[in-house]
């Protein structure tokens, strides 16, 4: 039996407006740019110059763990959050952070507060982004460091991605997907609502560990567009480690892809029964393989297929302001 996944690595999401996603994340919850490229799914198809710009924001270095990626257009429709998706992303913030963030998140006029709540033991602050895309500051440890030249204090600041909300229809199938992976179950709770809720975590590093099943059978179907997730993604440590585990859900009946060359890390996909898109991305080669940690994030970064159409790809794109 080859090794757990190491944890969640990102989360990948659909955003409308570029400058109003990048205000909102940086600014606000004080992550970190650590590379604006663009979409490129297929280098091999007649060339078209991408129109979709791709965001991540993470820690400093862009660690696995810590990382939210966004494809914001404007020719994106509004999404509906709902059964057969991941209905809400947790991330970590100090134990003694809820006041400020309570704040902080108050007198956002971007962000929609929701009254603080209890989840398995933890203090638990939801709110929605500018697109409505659900999101959690969970109250905890983590061994991501805070950025420390952000525009939130680092004894406040972010710590990396706590886990991920996800509501399938059917929970026992999505739960044995989540065993494949390693996830073992540790917890189980009502939800305020008519269902519950059941707490998975992978052995690892302590951050980025929890995956949490939602089933409340009244919810509506989820539906894609901006304000939703589009895909989680696991952790492989090497493409090795990508290999066995890629093997281990063929075995089981999945179809995962072929390896795709992302240029910060190699990616496989598959869909769960129930409509969840996964990934499982590796941890090398990394953010820090085309600029070093100083810069990151202040360019375009291109992969090598679309440097040489550096231009007409520029002249695709809405202008930001960093
Ligand atoms: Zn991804």
């Amino acid at each position: 039996m080859s090794a757990p996944v190491a944890g969640l690595h990102h989360v990948t999401a659909y955003a409308h407006d570029p400058q109003q996603n990048l205000d909102f994340y940086t600014g606000v919850l004080g992550l970190r740019l650590v590379k604006q490229t663009v979409l490129f799914n297929n280098p091999s198809a007649a060339f078209q110059a991408p129109t979709m710009y791709h965001f991540y924001y993470a820690d400093e270095t862009g660690t696995p763990g810590s990382v939210l990626t966004f494809k914001p257009h404007h020719s994106i429709q509004k999404g509906q959050v709902g059964r057969g998706q991941a209905t809400a992303t947790a991330l970590t913030i100090p134990e003694g952070a809820v006041e400020f963030w309570t704040d902080r998140l108050r007198e956002a006029a971007s962000a929609t507060l929701y009254p603080p709540t209890q989840r398995f033991g933890r203090t638990v602050l939801p709110f929605q982004d500018p697109d409505g895309q659900p999101l959690e500051l969970i109250a905890g440890t983590s061994d991501i460091a805070p950025w420390t030249d952000g525009p939130v204090p680092p004894e406040h600041a972010v710590r990396g991605i706590h886990g991920v909300t996800l509501h399938p229809n059917n929970a026992q199938q999505t739960a044995a997907v989540l065993q494949l992976l390693g996830y073992e179950q540790v917890d189980h709770a009502p939800t305020p609502q008519d269902g519950d809720w059941t707490r998975f975590r992978v052995p690892g590093p302590e951050h980025a560990q929890f995956v949490d099943l939602y089933n409340e059978p009244n919810m509506h179907e989820g539906r894609w567009g901006y304000g939703t997730v589009h895909h989680v993604a696991f952790r492989a440590t090497d493409d090795e480690h990508q290999r066995a585990l890629r093997q281990r859900l063929r075995d089981a009946g999945h179809t995962p892809t072929t390896v795709k060359d992302r240029n910060y890390f190699h990616s496989i996909y598959f869909r769960e029964p129930n409509g969840v898109n996964i990934e499982i991305a590796t941890d090398p080669p990394g953010f820090l393989h085309d600029e070093p940690v100083d810069e990151l994030g202040r360019t375009l970064k291109l992969p090598p297929f679309l440097q040489d159409r550096r231009e007409q790809v520029e002249a695709q794109l809405t202008d930001i302001s960093l």
